[in-house]
């Protein structure tokens, strides 16, 4: 078994506290990591504080040219990234590749910080006055990671940050941490500074660490909605910046006119792939009408019986194991409620051979029908491969319940009526939304957030928010009058 480090100016450092990395496909340990105590997040602070004030200093467009650097190099690794990510997370192989891929085209966007950070000008904007204003970077920044997605939420994050000038902390899963240290030590050979991009290992106290240093002055966190909330309120009440990104319960409806081949086709990779643990997986159908539900779920059954499933390191596979005993136990307790509060069970992933004939952490996909809003498997984010079909007499019908619910990150709506698509569009209180597409991740120059429970903050993450997350604003007015020009007191405000 090989250690994990954390990554503090260009070196490693090993921990007086350590925890077992387990691989789900196996139940086995693979790793020993060392866990950040508040004296390790210390150091990596002031490390932080000595590199950036001469980052900052630097041409934008020189620290654009890290970046470009660390897209190549992340390109060069990207198997390698991928093997450690599908090893400690469970997910399969490619996707794996799909979410690295997405990863990278933050850095890409980051790559162009000379052109988002241009600001605004006004000549003559009063009597020989000339304004400007320009982002300036915040300093030291951190960022706390989950672990459904080990390469790619940790890149909506810091290449925007450093670019913009600052250094940053990064604090990943702990249940997924190899791929964070191998992209630091890609960032030093693609020619960071030493200082300015640090990796803590750790849990709880490695967290508040951060939240009560002065230094640190924001803080973007994406993880499940409690610990969102305690960011938030805690990094907020420090004076930090924060933007908190949480759960989320993602509703698809499908309306009578839909495609259905298309939507069940495309509704089984979102429900299940990466064994439902996405913050974008589609969890709830809304299917309008009884006859809309029946041919859907006569359309998804088969599918989802028939999806292959293993360890994620094999390759040809749809779904992987779930991340940890726990999770699969929570998941399979969900399955029990939602059978006991009357929903219909068509297709039951505890069944799947791989629950007793492995040791890893395996479930079959599952399908219920006929699941109410009252229900537990309705109201929660389960984070499993689990999809819940609620049958609804109206469009607006299904409209109200989403809007009604908790949470609010993604949505999407299966029709082929344009106007449908746009009135959709228009009144649902959700911050993302698909026509059509079940999983509907901005490209990386939008930004990514929720609404209600799914994001705490004001702004989103990544794309043109990130540029404005990461920097504060400073508005400059300059006067240059002709010499010869004179001047008398002026005691009224200036106009
Ligand atoms: P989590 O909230 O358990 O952990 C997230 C991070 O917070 C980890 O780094 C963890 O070490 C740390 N943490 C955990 N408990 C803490 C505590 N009490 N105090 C301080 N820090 C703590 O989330 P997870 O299980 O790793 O990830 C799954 C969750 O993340 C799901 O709810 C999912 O919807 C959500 N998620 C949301 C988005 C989004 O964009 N909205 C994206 C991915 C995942």
């Amino acid at each position: 078994m090989t250690d994990v480090y954390h990554w503090i100016a260009g070196e490693r450092l090993a921990g007086e506290r350590t925890i077992d990395v387990i691989n789900p496909a196996t139940a086995e340990p693979v790793r020993r990591l060392a866990m950040a105590d508040t004296a390790t997040v210390q150091r990596a602070i002031d490390a932080a504080r000595e590199a950036q004030p001469a980052w900052r200093d630097l041409p934008p467009a020189k620290r654009a040219q890290v970046m470009y650097r660390f897209k190549t190099l992340l390109e060069r690794d990207a198997d390698e990234i991928c093997a450690l990510i599908s090893e400690e997370h469970g997910k399969v192989l490619e996707d794996a590749m799909g979410e690295l891929k997405r990863g990278i085209e933050n850095v890409e966007y980051a790559c162009g910080v000379p052109e988002l950070l241009k600001g605004e000008y006004s000549h003559n904007a009063g009597p020989a006055i000339d304004t400007w204003s320009n982002h300036q970077p915040l300093g030291v920044v951190a960022g706390i990671t989950p672990f459904n997605f080990p390469a790619m939420v940790p890149l909506w994050m810091y290449p925007m940050a450093l670019a913009c000038g600052n250094a940053f902390i990064l604090k990943p899963s702990e249940q997924v941490p190899s791929a964070a240290v191998k992209m630091a030590e890609l960032l030093d050979e693609a020619g960071l500074p030493r200082g300015l991009f640090s990796v803590v290992h750790g849990n709880r106290e490695a967290v508040e660490a951060l939240i009560e240093a002065p230094e640190v002055r924001a803080l973007s966190f994406v993880g499940s909605t409690p610990v969102a909330r305690r960011i938030y309120e805690g990094g907020t009440r420090q004076g930090k910046r924060v933007q908190a990104l949480g759960g989320a319960k993602n509703h698809a409806v499908v309306l009578p006119d839909a495609d259905l081949d298309n939507a069940a086709n495309t509704l089984i990779g979102a429900a299940f792939g990466s064994a439902g643990e996405r913050c974008m997986a589609i969890s709830v159908a809304v299917c309008v009408g009884d006859a809309t539900a029946d041919a859907l779920i006569e359309r998804l059954a088969p599918q989802a019986r028939q999806l292959k499933i293993g360890a994620g390191t094999e390759k040809g596979l749809d779904m992987g194991a779930l991340i940890n005993a726990g999770q699969r136990d929570k998941v399979a307790g969900y399955i029990e409620q939602g059978a006991a509060a009357g929903a219909e069970l068509v297709v039951d992933g505890r069944e799947h051979p791989l629950v007793e004939g492995s040791p890893g952490y395996f479930l079959g996909a599952t399908l219920f029908d006929r699941v109410t809003t009252d229900m537990s498997i309705y109201r929660d984010e389960i984070f499993g491969p689990v999809l819940c079909v609620v049958r609804v007499e109206t469009f607006e019908d299904a409209i109200a319940l989403i809007n009604a619910h908790q949470y609010g990150n993604g949505t999407c709506v299966f029709t082929r009526d344009g106007e449908a698509g746009r009135r959709f569009a228009d009144a649902i209180e959700v911050g993302m939304v698909g026509i059509n597409v079940p999983l509907p991740v901005p490209v990386a120059f939008h930004s990514f957030g929720g609404w209600k429970d799914s994001l705490f903050g004001d702004l989103h993450a990544y794309g043109p928010d990130a540029v404005r997350f990461y920097t504060r604003r400073k508005a400059i007015s300059q006067r240059w009058p002709r010499r010869s020009a004179q001047e008398s007191a002026q005691f009224n405000f200036p106009s």
